[in-house]
């Protein structure tokens, strides 16, 4: 079992890998993350337009049920990195709205989605835009290859915080394993993201049963999020059936089109001044592992993600958590 001291390699910079990279740091670990993209945060994401407008195109919100988690999210609070999104959301059914029922306080990173993951990440050493395509483990530990060309390794442990199709394309020599990952499933979704005059839709966000546009949310209702005056943006998300069947569509026919289909069926005739798509291959867990995280010791090789619980942001925090607390 890796001790104090130990060099720890995480593959993945979203919540779940900064929050274990985060623990074991605590507990003396020598800890290096790899992250793919530009950016810390993961599916806690934003983009913003040419003009500087918002718009969180993955998680929308999130909410609090355990008391660790709440203790980082009110620190977090303090210094206005997550604050809470008033807002009531509506169900659209049959051509009548109808109120979800209010639930628990919705959070969201303030004023942009991962700024909160970020602040989590603090002093962890994060290699950002580099994509780890190929890891072996030799005698000396485990060898991370870069798909740019670098090598980076020895480790003493490896944690993989990344959704569990991109850990099974990793895990090729390691099949026990990444059997345990077999039955997990998850759903992709298409995010469209819109600029538009004032719409005069009367509701900030909810959900429309049997519709390509599963989801809706007016970005600028969120605190924090600034808005050219006159102006609204919109993101909205389509369901995992459609997204299955138009996969590969062009981004921007997807975008006009889920756009037409949403504003027709709410009675909105405002015409997007910026619009585009992105596609999340792997959105959301419909079919979790069951069980917090894997923990290998005799490989030294852990595994963590919202993937193991549940598709929710605090699934992704108390995966990486669990995961670093049976580690150290
Ligand atoms: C469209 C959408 C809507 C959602 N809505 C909500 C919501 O309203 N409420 C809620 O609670 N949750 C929501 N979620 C889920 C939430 O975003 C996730 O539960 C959470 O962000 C997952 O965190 P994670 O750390 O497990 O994974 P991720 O955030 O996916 O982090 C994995 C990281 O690994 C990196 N990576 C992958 N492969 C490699 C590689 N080979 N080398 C290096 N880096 C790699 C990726 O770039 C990524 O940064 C939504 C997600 C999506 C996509």
């Amino acid at each position: 079992m890796p001790a104090t001291g130990s060099r720890t390699a995480i593959i993945g910079a979203g919540l779940a890998g900064v929050t274990c990279g985060r623990r074991l740091l605590e507990v003396g670990h020598d800890v290096t993350i790899f992250e793919k993209s530009r950016g810390i945060g993961g599916r806690a994401a934003t983009r913003r337009s040419e003009a500087g407008t918002t718009f969180d195109h993955g998680a929308q919100y999130f909410t609090v049920r355990d008391p660790l988690f709440l203790e980082d999210v009110e620190h977090l609070a303090v210094a206005g990195l997550v604050q809470e999104w008033p807002v009531e959301l509506m169900q659209f059914n049959s051509q009548a709205w109808q109120p979800e029922e209010a639930g628990a306080k919705k959070l969201v990173g303030s004023p942009r989605m991962p700024l909160f993951v970020r602040e989590l990440a603090g002093e962890l050493d994060v290699r950002l835009e580099c994509q780890i395509g190929r890891l072996w483990r030799d005698e000396n530990g485990w060898i991370l290859h870069e798909q740019a060309g670098s090598q980076w390794g020895p480790f003493d442990a490896l944690v993989l915080a990344v959704p569990a199709p991109q850990a099974v394309a990793l895990l090729q020599d390691y099949l026990p394993i990444r059997a345990q990952l077999d039955h997990v499933q998850m759903d992709p979704c298409w995010a469209v993201m819109v600029e538009t005059p004032i719409s005069g839709l009367p509701h900030d966000a909810g959900f429309i049963a049997d519709h390509p546009v599963a989801w809706f949310a007016r970005n600028n209702s969120k605190p924090g999020r600034p808005q050219k005056e006159g102006h609204e943006s919109w993101v909205l998300h389509a369901s995992g059936d459609w997204t299955r069947d138009h996969l590969e569509d062009d981004a921007a026919r997807v975008a006009d089109g889920l756009w037409k289909d949403f504003a027709g069926t709410v009675g909105v005739d405002a015409q997007p001044v910026w619009l585009t798509a992105h596609r999340w291959r792997y959105a959301r867990v419909v079919r979790a592992l069951g069980q917090t995280h894997i923990w290998d010791a005799d490989l030294a090789l852990g595994l963590c993600g919202d993937w193991c619980i549940d598709a929710r942001v605090e699934a992704a925090w108390l995966s990486g958590s669990s995961l670093a607390k049976e580690i150290a």
